[in-house]
């Protein structure tokens, strides 16, 4: 499960609207409680990748910094989201070929016509390194 409060799941709907009809991306901060993820920071990305229209990379700058002060303050980085401009909330081929780095919560924004529609959560899991759908909850802030 990730729980996200209500303004960080705007500002993540927000982003993919905006950056539509390219994909967005961005890195979710927090806390993991067992396979719980509680996300207390959202951190919007430039999409660095070359094809900003069916890929995303995340600004490497933006993943340094947050690593320092996640160290500082006890966090961890527990997830990253994206957005799939008319392309549904699920892994694409690109995102199982790329994914790294187990324990990450992937969630996937599905944008149709400048809309986000759906948004998925997917655990990525060891062995193999694949993806498992997992809930979401949204609390008030
Ligand atoms: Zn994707």
């Amino acid at each position: 499960m990730i729980v996200l409060t209500n303004l960080q799941m705007d500002k993540i709907l927000s982003h993919a609207e905006c950056a539509y009809p390219d994909e967005c991306c961005g890195l979710l901060v927090g806390e993991r409680r067992v396979r719980d993820v509680f996300v207390r920071e959202v951190h919007q990305s430039a999409n660095r990748a070359a094809s900003p229209a069916n890929q995303f990379e995340i600004d490497p700058q933006l993943r340094f910094d947050l690593e320092r002060r996640m160290r500082q303050e006890s966090l961890d980085l527990v997830g990253v989201y994206h957005s799939h401009p008319d392309g549904g909330a699920w892994p694409s081929e690109t995102d199982i070929d790329r994914a790294w780095e187990s324990d990450l919560v992937w969630l996937i924004i599905d944008v149709k016509d400048g809309s986000a529609v759906a948004t998925r959560a997917h655990l990525l899991l060891e062995p193999k390194l694949r993806f498992k759908e997992t809930s979401i909850e949204i609390i008030s802030n």
